[in-house]
């Protein structure tokens, strides 16, 4: 039996930032909405905020007038919830504790109609653990919006293991109607978005925590993929507080499952109240005269020495972008470089030195398995077409002769990359941070946390992602994501590098 919820008079519970956001958008679309909170006077607040908020849009064009007018006297504060009893949806943002979001629930079972639909924007709690005592667990359903409301499209639809399904997809089919994009999800810990998302911060913590790089390299390759904002820039942003207490709820929900292990960098940072922006510091330092993000000390490479010989190795866009890049670096000297397709590697030799690829080994396991020490080993570049003066992290093998260390540089420069060296840690940032990301997601579905539509949408709409984890997958390969996984595994061994099921059952298909 399908559910409409069209036009239906919707309470919201909590008058925070989330709630108001959500007024806002069920009153544009055109429903009736009471706004309930429990501090006085909070909910009348909200709404004369929200009033501020809707004429400054019409100021900017951004709303229609009469829009803005309509949907402001759709909106009403009520002072007890028992104001609300003919709402047929009620979407609560209270406090994020599962008692209280109890409670209220089962008060709102005795004063609304048995068909209402009970939706909660928890963010970290098992809907199904919610609905636990209710008279009706079927008709609770996670609708976890993301902030601001308003600018955010992606809505998590979350099923407790009692949800019916027709409620689910009533909340699907409301959430479009609100110019949403709904993805269904099942409850486990963090949902899709806070749950696929953590490598992103997690790998990058783990190198500052080998000293691999500094923040702003890390960054910097990570925009370089096409992020908007680095790890430590998005933290920063986030509140370290907020990210640490996320981190940990998802690694205690999982059994302290190592994968999710909290990091002892942002512990330290959490426990000093170096939280980001809202402290003034975090991994940068905020306020009067701090820009934010400093620039990058970016060396200055000179050309290249001249070679006897270049090859271009391997198959594939990147290797036929280092094509093109190495014959107008060698154009000037009148010749250009030869191209050995049948290489099982894909980089650049120079004589008798290697630039390569990195598929997750280190620079030196790499010296050692192709028998030269001038080996240097370089990130994944993802985004294409490559952007001339990318961001490329790379790393020399300590067996390198000297003259290799500053060549290796200066070889990335002329091919038009801006090479930022790193330790000579396994995948480097880019590669290990993407694969990671597809574990995860190869991991939530193969839970039936979400499918692969599902989980690439969560992320682009959720975080803002340039990709979603199977589309940089299909521009990779199975084979590839497994052997960089495997190459952290045997570096740093435990259950952090585990590849996910999904993924080694397709790997080494053709
Ligand atoms: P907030 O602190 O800004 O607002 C919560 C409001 O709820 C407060 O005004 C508080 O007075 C009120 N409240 C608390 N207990 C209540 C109760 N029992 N009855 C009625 N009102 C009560 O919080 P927020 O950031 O808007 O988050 C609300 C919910 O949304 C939480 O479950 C949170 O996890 C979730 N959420 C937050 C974000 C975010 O980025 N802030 C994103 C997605 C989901």
């Amino acid at each position: 039996m399908s559910i409409d919820l069209r036009g239906t008079e919707v309470l919201v519970v909590g008058a925070g930032i989330m709630g108001a956001g959500i007024v806002q958008v069920a009153a544009l679309a055109g429903h009736p909405v009471k706004l309930f909170d429990m501090r006085e006077g909070a909910a009348a607040q909200a709404l004369e905020k929200l009033a501020a908020t809707l004429k400054s849009l019409v100021d900017k064009g951004r709303l229609d007038a009469e829009a803005a007018r309509a949907a402001m006297e759709r909106m009403v504060p009520i002072n007890s919830l028992a104001q609300a009893r003919g709402a047929g949806l009620v979407v609560e943002a209270i406090v994020e504790n599962l008692d209280a979001k109890r409670s209220l629930f089962r008060e709102l079972e005795g004063l609304l109609a048995p068909a209402a639909v009970l939706a909660t924007n928890t963010s970290s709690i098992s809907v199904t653990a919610i609905a636990n005592g209710l008279l009706h667990p079927q008709r609770l359903v996670g609708m976890h919006f993301f902030n601001p409301v308003p600018l955010m499209k992606l809505v998590e639809v979350v099923h407790g293991l009692q949800t019916d399904a027709a409620v689910a997809d009533a909340i699907f089919e409301l959430s479009k109607a609100w110019g949403k994009t709904p993805v269904h999800a099942k409850s486990t810990p963090g949902f899709i978005v806070n749950r696929i998302a953590r490598p992103f911060y997690a790998e990058t913590l783990a190198l500052l925590q080998e000293q691999a790089a500094t923040p702003q390299v890390l960054d910097a390759c990570l925009k370089a993929a096409g992020f908007r904002m680095g790890p430590c820039e998005l933290i920063d942003l986030i509140g370290h507080d907020t990210n640490f207490a996320v981190t940990n709820s998802v690694y205690a929900a999982n059994f302290f499952d190592k994968r999710y292990v909290p990091s002892l960098v942002q512990a330290e940072m959490v426990a000093g109240g170096l939280f980001g922006r809202k402290s003034g510091r975090g991994f940068y330092a905020y306020g009067e005269g701090a820009s934010a993000v400093p620039p990058l000390p970016v060396a200055v490479h000179e050309a290249p020495a001249t070679a006897r010989q270049v090859t271009v190795h391997g198959v594939g866009p990147i290797a036929d972008h280092l094509e093109h890049a190495a014959v107008a670096a060698l154009a000037p000297q009148g010749w250009g470089p030869a191209r050995e397709l049948a290489s099982d590697w894909i980089g650049l030799s120079i004589d008798n030195a290697r630039l390569v690829l990195t598929d997750g080994r280190s620079a030196q396991q790499l010296a050692h398995d192709l028998g030269t020490p001038d080996v240097a080993v370089f990130d994944r570049p993802v985004v294409h077409p490559i952007a001339p003066g990318s961001a490329l992290a790379y790393a020399v093998a300590p067996s390198a002769h000297a003259a290799w260390r500053t060549q290796a540089g200066a070889w990335l420069a002329a091919l038009g990359f801006t090479p930022l060296p790193l330790a000579d840690a396994p995948a480097l940032v880019v590669a290990r941070t993407l694969a990671m990301l597809i574990n995860e997601a190869a991991d939530a579905v193969l839970q039936g946390v979400c499918d692969e539509g599902g989980a690439d949408a969560a992320m682009k709409l959720g975080v803002n992602y340039p990709a979603g984890p199977f589309e940089w997958l299909k521009g990779w390969s199975v084979d590839g994501v497994a052997k960089v996984i495997h190459a952290l595994d045997a570096e740093y061994r435990g259950e952090r590098y585990r590849l996910s099921p999904w993924l080694r059952r397709r790997a080494h298909r053709a």
